[in-house]
């Protein structure tokens, strides 16, 4: 009788158990089918466990809705499909994903911790469709000023140069000349930088090529050697310690990206500094560090630096003339590689930036989306 009714208290009790699992479990459910945004929740064995109603909708998401399923059976998206396999551990993944429709998502992909251990993972989708509508049509915009400014400023030029060679000018008016020059070059720099990141967002096709780095290096610092020795800057190429492979990288778009944070790099920099560059090899990637010796930048600053039009509010950088758009248009340069730009710097002290390059590009990926 005894053995009996202990039998009896333990099935009630996993019967209660149960039932408030399963009741934890049907408040769970409610919580993401009230949620507007696409949820997906994997198990540690990459299963679908969990999906929402928003999540339904999305079109070219799911394969089968069943939950149980394998990943690759459930999920259609390849991209998304990576990201959730992705072996990161604890940090947060987070991607734009393009899917069929003209809609546009920013996933991101964070693992489930319970009791110190992974138990799967959490995709949360934001639908961006409308910001990248918004953000195509403010490049067309851009664009489209800044071509069509490209020609009076050509003619404005041509001018103001042509004046002095059909009558002699005073030195006032020479004055005057020359800083209208300057003001021209100064719009036509902008220009041209505007049109650019322009080219580079809006999907022109890189032109993949094997590429060596020191060759990249040894171009970019013989076209501002000149820029360095005006300002008495030390500008040096440390040849690397290791071989460093060679790479698939446009090299016309690469060595522009090098361009700006060398030409920033002196611009930063007070006389008689120095600017260093050097190449490292990692395991799939080569990594260009550009350093200097220069003013360095505040925290603050370097979270936005990459950001179009950021300019640092500190007087010594505004004294120096600038647009905004250099390291927007390396920032651009390394996503469209798959790549990646980040800073390390001190105030006072200088700061170094590094661009790292995937050794290989994706396949039938030349033409970017
Ligand atoms: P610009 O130089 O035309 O202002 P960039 O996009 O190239 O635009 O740079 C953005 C800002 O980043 C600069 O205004 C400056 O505040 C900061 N910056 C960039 N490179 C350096 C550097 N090497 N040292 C210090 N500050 C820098």
């Amino acid at each position: 009788l005894s053995t009996l009714a202990a039998q009896a208290a333990l099935a009630a009790s996993n019967a209660k158990l149960y039932a408030t699992a399963e009741i934890g479990r049907q408040r769970l459910e409610a919580v993401l089918n009230a949620t507007p945004e696409p949820v997906l929740v994997i198990d540690e064995q990459f299963r679908l466990l969990l999906f929402n109603e928003a999540a339904l909708k999305v079109q070219g998401l799911l394969l089968s809705p069943i939950t149980g399923r394998p990943i690759n059976e459930a999920i259609a998206n390849a991209e998304l499909l990576e990201m959730i396999s992705s072996p990161s551990r604890e940090s947060l993944l987070t991607r734009e994903l393009a899917l069929p429709g003209n809609s546009f998502y920013l996933v991101s992909v964070s693992p489930v911790q319970a009791e110190n251990r992974q138990v799967g993972k959490v995709c949360l989708m934001r639908d961006i469709s409308r910001y990248k509508e918004l953000d195509i049509m403010k490049t067309e915009f851009v664009q489209m000023v800044s071509h069509n400014l490209r020609q009076p400023l050509t003619l404005m030029k041509g001018y103001v140069t042509m004046l002095e060679m059909v009558g002699s000018l005073n030195i006032q008016q020479k004055d005057y000349v020359k800083n209208i020059i300057a003001g021209v070059d100064n719009m036509n720099r902008l220009v041209n930088n505007l049109l650019n990141l322009g080219r580079i967002e809006s999907g022109i096709a890189l032109q993949i090529e094997k590429s060596e780095a020191e060759k990249v290096i040894e171009a970019v610092i013989r076209s501002l050697q000149a820029l360095a020795e005006q300002k008495g800057i030390k500008l040096v190429f440390m040849p690397p310690e290791q071989n460093i492979p060679e790479f698939e990288a446009d090299m016309a778009l690469l060595q522009e990206a090098l361009y700006n944070l060398v030409e920033n790099a002196i611009k930063y920099t007070p006389v008689n500094g120095r600017v260093k560059l050097s190449v490292e090899p990692r395991p799939n990637a080569v990594v260009f560090e550009v350093k200097d010796t220069g003013m360095g930048i505040a925290p603050l600053d370097q979270q936005k630096l990459f950001e179009t039009f950021y300019r640092s509010a500190k007087q010594d950088i505004r004294q120096q003339k600038g647009s905004g758009l250099g390291l927007a248009i390396v920032k651009s340069v390394a996503v469209k590689h798959h790549g990646d730009v980040w800073v390390e710097s001190q105030l006072g002290k200088g700061s170094a930036f590094y661009l790292s390059i995937p050794l290989r590009q994706p396949k039938n990926k030349e033409v970017i989306e």
